[in-house]
């Protein structure tokens, strides 16, 4: 055993891993379709008006607006109607005096017409002419060409993430694909010689591997894209290699073997292959985690019990990994509830504890650091200071959710 010579604190893990973070450079083009969620890598600016005409936003009459002055329902204006307009097609005739056009939402305004009374406000005379009931000001009910964008203006920027809105505003420039930031690609690898994946035959000794897909889904959520390996046996040969496939990753994630047991190998192979940043930090659970730089990779041990595992991979490893794929930080869902139950805690330890929403107040989840249902039976947590050792029932509390 090689006990932790110290721990430091969350709030100083939390330091290291954002002075450590590598934003992604690596670009690609993506079709507009497949972009949402991505982040952009080039501001995009306009190079058309959008809309590329003045056009009606009513369906009504184009008018010279001037030609309206006086008209109420009692004495309406009766004008001559040239053409009939709609979307997608282009007007033929100049609106001149005592004229106008009917026009659609949509529809290109024709020369000479300032203006468009909504059909509301008319009434046909006839096949050819309309009675117009209101008087309206030049430029009313008209969008003008390049009203929503200009060439120039910027569409999207560096570093935007493409929701549906500016997917859309790319779409309404006419583009049909756009740079982003690639995705971090994420190495995903279990330890030791006890972990077997779900689905392979086992010995009585043998559980199955747990971590490798809270991993995987907290990567997937956030920006990465895990590349699972086989579980590496805990020797320092078969670490080794397990780290010799992931070359190409962005971020490794070991878990298991994190610790300062006999076979906690991890330590070892930081030692032997990169720089340590921090291993042990005052928090439970989730002590045993370290991080390294390894080559060009950051480089989490996390550790091996699955609670401990996914507590760390929301507190620590979501933040770093947003951070490298350029994503915003998340902010924190919290609800303000009583505490439904006493809970002690272990003093010296910033805790992380799980609760239950029931009836509007919060209760203690938290089991162990090794079972997962601590995690999976709570709907978030609580955190409880490393000098305080209870948290009395009616308390009230924030409470993250998950
Ligand atoms: P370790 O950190 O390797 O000492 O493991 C601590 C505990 O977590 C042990 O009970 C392991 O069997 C268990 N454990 C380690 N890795 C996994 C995993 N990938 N899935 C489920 N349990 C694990
Ligand atoms: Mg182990």
């Amino acid at each position: 055993m090689r006990p932790f010579t110290a721990t430091i604190s969350i709030d100083e893990a939390r330091r290291r891993l954002a002075e450590a973070v590598r934003p992604i450079d690596r670009t690609e083009t993506l079709p507009i379709t497949d972009a949402a969620g991505r982040v952009v890598a080039v501001d995009v600016l306009a190079t058309s008006h959008v809309p590329p005409f003045d056009r009606s936003l009513m369906d009504g009459y184009a008018v010279i607006a001037a030609a309206t002055a006086g008209a109420t329902r009692e004495t309406p204006v009766r004008l001559e109607i040239v053409e009939r307009i709609y979307t997608g097609q282009s007007p033929t005739a100049a609106i001149g005096a005592g004229q106008c056009a009917e026009i659609a939402t949509g529809a290109p305004l024709p020369v000479g017409a300032d203006a468009v009374v909504m059909v509301e406000e008319s009434a046909m005379d006839g096949d050819s002419s309309v009675r117009l009931f209101t008087t309206v000001a030049a430029g009313q009910n008209i969008g003008r060409r390049g009203a929503d964008l200009s060439p120039a203006d910027v569409v999207v920027r560096r570093g935007d993430v493409l929701n549906p809105s500016r997917i859309g505003a790319l779409a309404a420039i006419g583009a049909t694909a756009i740079d982003v930031f690639v995705k971090p690609r994420v190495a995903v690898t279990s330890t030791g010689n006890e972990i077997v994946r779900p689905g392979d035959p086992r010995t009585p000794s043998q559980i199955y591997d747990v971590n490798q897909f809270t991993l995987g889904a907290i990567v997937a959520a956030h920006g990465g894209v895990p590349e699972i390996h086989d579980a590496a046996p805990d020797t320092l040969v078969d670490l080794e290699e397990a780290l010799d496939r992931c070359a190409d990753a962005d971020v490794i994630l070991f878990s298991g073997g994190s610790s300062v047991g006999e076979r906690d190998l991890m330590v070892d192979l930081v030692r032997q292959r990169g720089q340590m940043i921090f291993h042990g930090i005052a928090v439970k659970p989730g002590k045993p985690t370290l991080f390294a730089r390894i080559g060009d990779a950051a480089f989490f041990g996390m550790p091996g019990n699955p609670t401990s595992c996914l507590s760390n991979a929301y507190i620590l490893l979501v933040p770093f990994l947003r951070a490298t794929a350029r994503l915003p930080i998340e902010a924190p869902r919290i609800v303000r509830v009583p505490l439904g139950r006493r809970i002690v805690s272990q003093a010296g330890r910033h805790q992380f504890y799980t609760v239950r929403l029931e009836d509007g107040t919060a209760m203690p989840a938290f089991k162990g650091s090794g079972d997962i249902t601590s995690m999976s039976r709570a709907d978030g947590y609580i955190e409880i200071p490393a000098d305080q050792s209870t948290v009395e029932e009616g308390t009230t509390l924030s409470v993250t959710l998950f």
